[in-house]
């Protein structure tokens, strides 16, 4: 079975209503506050304006992003702000919640930038500096590493009753039952945890921890 946030993403959504139901579907899986609170971030930038750097704005990697139909930003667009420093659109901004981590672009960037990683890093800033529009997004990726750890592959029963658990918002899984319907019908949910034996990423989970640890 495939991480759920998978089930969203296709490379080549046939209509237009399959488009959208699909940008629906990100949105509320990142679960990304709509409102225009303002942002503060005291972040420097410095680190991923480096990756960026060498950005010629060919649009490659906007062209080659599965997600990029569910943005406000395009990969490329984001790329220059990094670059201008605009911090308050960025952090605005649902494109980098939205990276699946595909590396895609990073793959195809004829500068051969670390693009999936620029995501990640402003992605790390979001969830460090506790931005209220991602507080619900950070919780959405922690309780899905938390299944893994636990399984090797995730649980999407138990990795959403962890998430809403976390939401504290009886009415978020109203959102979603439509979707997780039609999901169980298809046989691609379980209602039960898969067979594997106990824990066994624990060791990679614990290498990754100690090397955080030393950074
Ligand atoms: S593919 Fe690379 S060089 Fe082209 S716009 Fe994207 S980041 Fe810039
Ligand atoms: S790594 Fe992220 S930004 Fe790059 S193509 Fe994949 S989803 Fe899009």
């Amino acid at each position: 079975m495939q991480p759920l946030v998978k089930l969203f993403v296709n490379r080549y959504p046939e209509t237009i209503s399959e488009r959208n139901e699909k940008a629906f579907y990100m949105d509320t899986a990142t679960d990304l506050d709509r409102t225009n609170a303002v942002v503060t971030v005291s972040d420097d930038l410095a680190p991923v304006q480096e990756m960026v750097r060498a950005c010629i704005q060919c649009g490659t990697c906007t062209a080659s992003c599965p997600n990029e139909f569910a943005m406000d930003h395009t990969p490329r667009q984001l790329w220059r702000m990094v670059l201008m420093g605009q911090k308050e659109e960025i952090f605005q901004s649902k494109t980098f919640a939205l990276c699946s981590a595909c590396y895609y672009c990073t793959l195809r960037c004829p500068r051969g930038l670390p693009l999936t990683e620029a995501m990640d890093a402003l992605k790390q800033i979001a969830a460090r500096e506790e931005i209220s529009k991602y507080k619900d997004s950070v919780q959405f990726y922690k309780n899905f590493l938390k299944s893994i750890r636990r399984h090797g592959r995730v649980n999407e029963m138990e990795f959403m009753t962890l998430y809403f658990a976390a939401l504290k918002n009886p009415l978020a899984p109203l959102r979603f039952a439509s979707l997780g319907l039609r999901l169980m019908l298809k046989g691609k949910v379980s209602l039960l945890p898969p067979f594997t034996r106990k824990r066994p990423l624990e060791s990679i989970f614990r290498k990754v921890e100690e090397l955080e640890e030393r950074l």
